[in-house]
Order: C-alpha cells, then sequence, then structure tokens
C-alpha cells in the first residue's frame, strides 16, 4: 500500500491510496464519516426562550453547530467511569448562551455560545441561530460530549468524504498532453506513455484537456486499485486528523479481529437480538398507547 498525499489546506485533505482494493477504500470512507468521534452539543437546559425558534427546533440547530474537538482532552461518555447521566470534566464540555435583545431586532450567531473550555467552542462563529425581537431572550446552559456519526450524523467530522479511481490512459501525442497537463496543476501527471488522470473533475473542467483525452478513455482505463480521496472537515478536527484517527480505529478493530482468530472464538452466538413483529410497528408515536391509527403492517377490514 502507498499513501501520497495531493493536497492539504485547513479544512480539505486529497490524497491517494494505491495497492488496496474497493472495499477496503470504502471500509476507509466510512471509518472515518461514521466512527471517528467529535465534541457535538447533545443536552440542554433553557432558562429562557422567548424568540419565534422552538426550543427543540434551536436545539437541532446548535446540536448540528461543529465544534472544535480536542480528541486528547475526552473520552467517549460510555468510556467514562463516571456513569453520570450529564458527565463529567473528562467526558463533557458546557457551553452557556445569555442574549436579549434591547431596542433592536438581532440575529443570535454561533459566536455567541460562550465555552468553558475554549478547546471546545463553535467551529464558525457566523452560523445563524435565531432572531430576537426586542425585549425576547435566549438563555441556556449546554453539554457538549463526544460521539460517532453511526449515532447520529451531528457528530460526524466530514461534510464531505468521497474516493474515486484514478485513470491512466495511454496518449498517442504525448507532448501535446504534457503541455496541457502543466498547466491544470494536480489533476493529471504523465507517467511513461500515459498520462496518469489523478482528479477526473478537475480535468475535465480544462477544455483542452477534455478533447485530448475524452471522457470514454478515461472510464475506460480506471485503475482498479487506486484511488483518490477527498475529506473535508466540517471544523471540528483538521483532516489530517481525521484520516489518522480513521487508521487508528482500523488498525484497533483489526487487532480484536487477530485476537478473536487467534483464540477461535469467532462464533459466538448471536444475544440481544429481539425481533420486533411488523404489526407491532409503528410509524410515529404522539403518545397515546392506545391509539391504533398509526400502525403499520395491519391487514384489517377497512369495511
Ligand atoms: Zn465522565
Amino acid at each position: 500500500m502507498k499513501t501520497t498525499v495531493i493536497s492539504l489546506t485547513e479544512d480539505t485533505i486529497r490524497f491517494i491510496v494505491s495497492g488496496i482494493n474497493n472495499a477496503f477504500a470504502n471500509t476507509l470512507r466510512r471509518t472515518m464519516v461514521a466512527e471517528v468521534p467529535i465534541m457535538t452539543i447533545e443536552d440542554i437546559f433553557y432558562f429562557d426562550n422567548s424568540s419565534l425558534v422552538a426550543d427543540e427546533v434551536l436545539a437541532n440547530r446548535l446540536g448540528l453547530t461543529p465544534l472544535t474537538t480536542d480528541l486528547d482532552k475526552y473520552v467517549l461518555p460510555e468510556d467514562c467511569d463516571c456513569n453520570a447521566e450529564l458527565g463529567c470534566p473528562n467526558c463533557r464540555a458546557v457551553l452557556t448562551m445569555d442574549i436579549k435583545a434591547d431596542e433592536d431586532i438581532i440575529t443570535v450567531y454561533s459566536g455567541d455560545l460562550v465555552p468553558d473550555d475554549p478547546d471546545t467552542a463553535p467551529a464558525s462563529t457566523t452560523i445563524p441561530l435565531a432572531k430576537l425581537a426586542p425585549k425576547q431572550a435566549i438563555k441556556f446552559e449546554a453539554y457538549a460530549q463526544l460521539g460517532q456519526g453511526k449515532t447520529h450524523i451531528k457528530w460526524s467530522p466530514v461534510s464531505m468524504c468521497v474516493y474515486q479511481n484514478v485513470s491512466l490512459v495511454p496518449v498517442e501525442d504525448k507532448a501535446k498532453v504534457e503541455e496541457c497537463i502543466m498547466d491544470c496543476g494536480d489533476a493529471a501527471e504523465m507517467v511513461g506513455d500515459k498520462v496518469k488522470v489523478i482528479d477526473i473533475q478537475k480535468f475535465e473542467s480544462c477544455k483542452r484537456c477534455r478533447e485530448l483525452i475524452p471522457r470514454d478513455a478515461i472510464m475506460g482505463n480506471l485503475v482498479p486499485d487506486e484511488f483518490l480521496f477527498t475529506v473535508e472537515s466540517n471544523g471540528a478536527l483538521t483532516p489530517k486528523r481525521i484520516v489518522t484517527e480513521a487508521v487508528k480505529i482500523l488498525k484497533k478493530r483489526l487487532g480484536e479481529l487477530t485476537d478473536k482468530i487467534d483464540a477461535d472464538d469467532l462464533h459466538s452466538p448471536i444475544s440481544d437480538f429481539d425481533f420486533t413483529r411488523p404489526e407491532e410497528r409503528k410509524l410515529y408515536s404522539d403518545g397515546s398507547e392506545d391509539s391504533d391509527e398509526e400502525e403499520v403492517g395491519t391487514t384489517g377490514d377497512t369495511e
């Protein structure tokens, strides 16, 4: 396996991994999306909310506000030995808000959140959360905790995480192609008598390149074991940290699997498997247990 970083900015990393198959590439992608933990607001105690935005809606917006995360400082609540419902300083950070509109209408932004821990602060301070008319106010205390994207997407560290095959296309007029891709940055490079299209979208955004190497040629020469990853952070972690954490998690998982194989412990019985019969399932509950209007799967007469 070989890894080459193509570009790295404050929020995005692009890198090539060769010598892996599609399944492994997707495993790495899914680990970044759903397993790398970040801090996000989970519990909120309102003391005042006279804005037009309902408590639940405001809570949803706050939950989806990315917070910078120091992974070395906090542990996942399930791994913490405090066992407290609202956590302890090892597994949660506190953010507060106390804002009131005086004479003018004001907009409340993510930057109005006051973090107790400066390392757990809004990644962007300009996300609008609500508007306050004169005399309206919002006051609350919020608890952020580590979590994973597989529980709720608000805990996913990426706003984009994709991969695509690179393409190795044989060319006839090498000099002409070489001259063109020189101007196209890191979208392609020459490898012997072939042009290696690293970033297909970026390559095709150049009209001259597109005419020299048509799309059919690119798609017909995809390299099956070489992928370009594009990972964009939502601001909670650096893009580099997202990738390294995902690799760490994968390594740990594979270590656990190796231990199980060595101990011949691969056939543990399925437990805690509770099958819900379809007719008992409800689309949603309005809280009244005896209403059966929302039941799904009933086959009763409709008269
Ligand atoms: Zn704790």
